[in-house]
């Protein structure tokens, strides 16, 4: 078997061996994939998982810009329309200087099983661009969105791929990106997910990703009759994945001891209560500040420069901040330290020599594809409001959203259940998600 996986990722390696997150996701899926397909002849002989990482397009554009010294600004903006087997291209905008292809490509493949997962009718793609949002004006901030919308406009549309937010695009960008879409094609449609509440957007759309991944821990936990409650949680990440998990675990009666952005973590052992996130939403949403600001007001923490919050001793692990944030090492400490539960509410947070520590100690683990679908499944909900011109209740969107996490949870164990009853939840997620589009590649022919 391992001949086949290897002659596999040989392949794709030669059309993509300058882009290592992306040869890193497709080598996860290919472990688990392969040996499935080999055993269904419905699926073997097809090259259909050659096919799922062949992108259906690529698109890349200049964007031009004027910052506040008058000066023109160009930046490189990206679409990868990766999958449209089972809906259109669905998946985030990232805003970051490390956006290149690889990263976007490796987003992109793992959201067409993350949407796949969710059950909803949903194809995958992401975009975004190497502008940094840090330390920009909130005049700079609009004319860089208006000016990345006034050539992605051409690409998208409510029935062809859907956008949303990620890393740096929140509220206020799509805000911004809608506004110019809906100028140049004069039409309001929900060719964007994330939207202000009044101009079409969702309830809980904001928490979803957060809450989403907090609710399949729990299910995790679940299992074995425990809970979050009175479990020590460090998570990673300030942004709005951190902020929402961090709320849900601390409404679960955990304890929430660090939170982090690229400069360092803060730990609070008296723990992070409503109150202190609440100051941390102020800091890094209004004031747009670094972590360690925390510290001004609650002197009591401690602040980590530099590092990552991986060896403070929990129960539970939440990673929500970025791709290849936890590795080997850190995977060790935390299981040393008596960690049960790892969840990831980032995409790709652990590298492969961290999942193999966590799989072989047996504990908790799941892939972001599937821990973190929350947010992609409620902005399928925020589309079918679009669609129905008519808005769900904050307890209607919830109950959705923890149905849809509790489907997912099921469809892992369903086909990640190994021969000694531990759940492998990579393997689970990665054969769910695509059985479904492999089904839909395979009914709508050679094309
Ligand atoms: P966000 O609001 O922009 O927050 C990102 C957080 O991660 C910030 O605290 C940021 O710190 C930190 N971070 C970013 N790059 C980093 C790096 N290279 N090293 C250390 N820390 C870094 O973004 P988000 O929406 O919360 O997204 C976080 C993760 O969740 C990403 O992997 C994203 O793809 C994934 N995700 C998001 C959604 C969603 O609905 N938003 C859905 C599914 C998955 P700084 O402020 O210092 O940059």
């Amino acid at each position: 078997m391992r001949d086949k996986v290897e002659a596999f990722l040989e392949q794709v390696k030669v059309r993509n061996g300058h882009e290592p997150e992306f040869l890193q996701a497709v080598e996860e899926v290919a472990e688990t994939v392969i040996p499935y397909i080999v055993k269904h002849d419905i699926y073997f002989g097809k090259n259909i998982l050659l096919r799922m990482v062949e992108p259906e397009r690529v698109i890349s554009f200049r964007v031009c810009w004027v910052d506040d010294a008058g000066e023109i600004q160009v930046n490189r903006g990206y679409r990868i329309q990766m999958n449209s087997a089972i809906g259109p291209y669905k998946g985030g905008l990232r805003f970051h200087p490390t956006v290149n292809l690889s990263i976007l490509k490796f987003l992109a493949f793992e959201q067409v099983f993350k949407n796949s997962l969710t059950t909803l009718p949903m194809g995958g793609g992401k975009g975004g661009s190497d502008f940094d949002p840090k330390g920009k004006s909130d005049g700079e901030i609009r004319r860089f969105c208006h000016a990345f919308m006034s050539e992605l406009f051409r690409h998208i549309g409510p029935n062809t791929d859907i956008p949303a937010g990620d890393i740096g695009v929140g509220a206020r960008e799509i805000g911004y990106l809608f506004g110019m879409y809906k100028k140049i094609r004069n039409e309001f449609t929900g060719v964007l997910t994330g939207k202000g509440l009044s101009w079409g957007g969702s309830l809980i759309r904001p928490e979803a990703t957060g809450y989403g991944n907090v609710y399949f821990a729990n299910s995790m936990l679940n299992t074995k009759g425990d809970s979050f409650n009175g479990k020590n949680v460090v998570i990673s990440g300030s942004g709005n994945v951190a902020q929402f998990a961090a709320e849900k675990v601390i409404q679960l009666g955990g304890v929430v001891l660090t939170m982090s952005d690229s400069s360092g973590f803060i730990y609070d052992k008296d723990g992070i209560d409503e109150e202190k996130l609440a100051h941390i939403m102020y800091l890094k949403n209004d004031k747009r500040a670094r972590i360690h600001e925390y510290l001004e007001k609650y002197p009591n923490a401690e602040f980590h420069k530099g590092e990552t919050p991986w060896g403070v001793k929990c129960d539970i692990a939440l990673p929500c901040a970025t791709q290849n944030e936890l590795h080997e090492e850190d995977a060790k400490k935390l299981v040393e330290n008596g960690c049960i539960c790892v969840s990831e509410g980032a995409n790709m947070p652990s590298t492969k020599g961290a999942i193999e520590v966590f799989h072989n100690a047996k504990i908790f683990f799941a892939p972001g594809k599937a821990s973190n679908a929350g947010g992609v499944a409620t902005s399928g909900l925020e589309m079918t409001q679009n669609s129905l011109r008519f808005n769900w209740t904050r307890e209607e969107v919830d109950k959705k959203l923890q149905e849809i996490m509790e489907d997912i949870h099921k469809s892992c164990i369903d086909f990640g259940t190994e021969e000694d009853g531990y759940v492998n939840y990579v393997k689970g997620a990665n054969i769910a998600g695509f059985v479904k589009v492999a089904d839909a590649m395979l009914a709508q022919g050679v094309i």
